[in-house]
């Protein structure tokens, strides 16, 4: 299914992400924690491509299995930005043959040693260039973008960032999703930012629960993200003790989805990380909210 078919419907839609193995052997692992998120039914759910360190090649797969096994609607990642043009085709080709209907097209965090200098030989400078790309394919995707309401750590100003973001739209983009953000507030003046620049495709509101206090800096180095005094006091009273902080952190992170539920907001996507036991106590915390 098209993810723009439960994106624009209105409804409350709760969706939960997932990454591949770091190595082949973590496999099972990773397959057993996706099915047990499977089998929460969630409205989607997303498989990143060689995030957190997970290797890409099974992410194509782990996607059409879910799909074809649970019946969850799935959205396949695909970066770009240090991939040859042969790679992106091939993946492209493998994503319509396992019939992927949903692509999040990402540029990619640039790796460690590819220099800036190095540009002109890039062949995807930005994620509109997939964007494109996956259009020229001539596969009917329902494509998605990453967008970031406290402005992409490269960007100079938020203007700037919200002009590509339109470009990135234009290119065929139908929904995007955020980076996490811990304060609703800076979501909610963003939305209105972005309305006022004349996107209006569907806008999916990303909440990563911070269940441990080792989680926090790596937070918060990947996402730039504000952390308000509110949750910094989570951390301070309950981040040396694992079992405190994991419902602290899970009931804090659904607090701002009903915070968003209850602003009309009507999609978010859960960075639940493979872990079934985190997306599944969100899922349960919002069970009539959500009808399930
Ligand atoms: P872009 O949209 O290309 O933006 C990157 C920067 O370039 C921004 O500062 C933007 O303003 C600027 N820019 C855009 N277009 C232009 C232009 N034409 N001219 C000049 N500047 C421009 N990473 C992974 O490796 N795998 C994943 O699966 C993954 N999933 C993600 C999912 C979500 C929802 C989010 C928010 C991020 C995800 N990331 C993932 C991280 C992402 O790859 C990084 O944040 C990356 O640095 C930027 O990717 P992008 O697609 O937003 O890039």
């Amino acid at each position: 299914m098209k993810l723009t078919n439960i994106l624009n419907s209105g409804k409350i839609s709760l969706s939960f992400e997932v990454f591949p193995p770091k190595t082949d052997t973590s496999f099972e692992n990773v397959m057993a924690a996706t099915e047990e998120i499977a089998s929460l039914s969630p409205s989607f759910m997303s498989v990143t491509y060689g995030a957190g360190g997970g290797t890409s090649k099974y992410t194509v797969d782990i996607a059409s299995n879910i799909e074809r096994t649970y019946g969850v609607p799935m959205l396949a990642h695909l970066t770009c930005v240090s991939s040859t043009k042969e790679t992106v085709r091939t993946r492209i080709a493998d994503m319509k043959k396992a019939g992927i209907e949903n692509v999040m097209a990402l540029r990619g965090d640039i790796p460690v040693g590819m220099k800036d200098d190095d540009r002109s030989t890039w062949k995807y400078l930005h994620a509109t260039d997939l964007i494109r790309e996956l259009k020229e394919s001539g596969a009917d995707f329902c494509i998605g973008g990453a967008c970031y309401p406290e402005v992409h750590p490269e960007s100079e100003c938020q203007k700037d960032d919200i002009a590509y973001l339109k470009e990135k739209v234009d290119a065929g983009c139908s929904f995007l999703t955020t980076q996490m953000f811990f304060d609703n507030n800076l979501f909610y003046n963003f939305m209105y930012k972005l309305r006022e620049a004349g996107i209006t495709v569907p806008v999916v509101a990303g909440i990563m629960p911070i269940t441990n206090a080792g989680q926090v800096e790596r937070a918060i180095s990947l996402s730039g993200s504000f952390m308000p005094q509110r949750f910094k006091s989570i951390v301070d009273r309950f981040g040396s003790d694992p079992a405190a902080m994991k419902q602290a952190g899970i009931a804090y992170a659904t607090d701002q989805i009903i915070d968003l539920f209850a602003n009309g907001i009507t999609n978010v996507h859960v960075y639940s990380m493979n872990k079934p036991d985190v997306a599944r106590a969100i899922r349960d915390n919002l069970s009539e909210m959500i009808g399930k």
